[in-house]
């Protein structure tokens, strides 16, 4: 994995690390660009798979709210992948508790709708996260929410019935093996939680408390909107059944930015995938053989954008001509 990483990556600082491998930031000698590289070492080939299942199961999810995956390397020993860097990071709890704090209404409400909808995005796609904790959901310095790290994500349709995920913002349910998309509504809950008072409704190591109602509405209203400790309380219903659906908390949060294309608001490096996709396409064509791509997307999703981005790339080249 050393050689390559090091043909053409050059690591600098550390971003983080945790159970699953250790987050670089490091500059992309092809692409001429910073990426965050997330390494993995394997000790065992059920590791390796696991690794690779986390780039692939997110690989095909393109939203604002989730972090954007480039390319995956894997060798013998283990492997990386690259994805974007999110710029001056803190973790969704301080950025919401200093909107708590500062009385900023609309800047809590955009938060929150900025979450809903990446969660609700995620269990779309037919995925649940199932660790979802400060540490893996941060807010950019822009004020994006990026949610990171589907190392445990499963599909809906595959319940393994393995407790996975951090025990402090677990679900009841997830203890015992059986999470669904409601487990990452409870976990979301616990983080709202602790964004306002700075602390889990329980104790880490007392799994008994989870499966106690968390009068989060008495404990929260003195301190924040009713909206917010009611959110928190709905979310933190001990039965699965008794959260907000995906679709109640869309209500609930509308979306206002629904109509602008996210890819507008993402700085134009973000798009490192389709450029090398165009690239690749060109070189075959170089090459002597045809080529079609197909550029899809929404509606002012930014593809004229990519295309005259690419192209700039082409000035001054005398072996193409192009004809638009
Ligand atoms: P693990 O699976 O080991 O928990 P994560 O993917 O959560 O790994 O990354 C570990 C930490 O690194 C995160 O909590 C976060 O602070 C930081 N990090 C990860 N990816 C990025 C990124 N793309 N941009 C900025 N920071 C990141
Ligand atoms: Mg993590």
């Amino acid at each position: 994995m050393s050689a390559l990483l090091a043909d053409r990556f050059e690591l600098e600082d550390t971003l983080g690390r945790g159970a699953g491998g250790v987050v670089h930031v490091a500059v992309d000698r092809q692409l001429r660009c910073r990426v965050a590289l997330k390494r993995f070492a394997a000790c065992d080939p059920g590791e390796l798979a696991q690794f690779k299942a986390e780039f692939r199961i997110r690989k095909g999810l393109d939203h604002p709210n989730l972090v954007t995956l480039y390319e995956l390397f894997v060798a013998d020993d283990g492997g990386f992948f690259t994805m974007e860097v999110v710029a001056d990071a803190r973790p969704f709890t301080a950025a919401l508790h200093a909107a708590v704090v500062a009385r900023d209404e609309p800047a809590a409400r955009d938060l929150l709708t900025q979450l809903v909808h990446g969660v609700a995005a995620t269990h779309d796609a037919g995925i649940i996260h199932r660790d979802l904790k400060p540490a893996n959901l941060l807010v950019d310095g822009g004020g994006r929410v990026v949610i990171l790290d589907f190392g445990l994500a499963m599909s809906v349709r595959q319940p393994d019935h393995e407790s996975s995920g951090t025990l402090e913002y677990m679900a009841p349910e997830a203890l015992w093996g059986e999470s669904a998309t409601a487990s990452d509504w409870f976990s979301v809950g616990a983080l709202l939680y602790e964004a306002v008072l700075g602390h889990l409704p329980w104790r880490r190591d007392d799994v008994h408390q989870r499966f106690t109602r968390v009068r989060a509405d008495a404990a929260l209203g003195p301190h924040t909107w009713p909206w917010l400790a009611t959110l928190a309380h709905d979310l933190l219903a001990v039965e699965a059944g008794a959260r907000p659906t995906d679709a109640a908390l869309r209500a609930r949060f509308p979306d206002a930015r629904a109509q602008v294309p996210a890819a507008l608001e993402v700085p134009f490096v973000g798009r490192i995938g389709e450029l090398t996709a165009l690239r690749e396409a060109l070189a075959v064509v170089v090459a002597g053989s045809g080529c079609v791509v197909s550029l899809s997307g929404p509606s002012g999703a930014g593809k004229s954008r990519l295309v005259d981005s690419f192209l700039s790339e082409l000035q001054g080249r005398g072996d193409v001509v192009v004809l638009r």
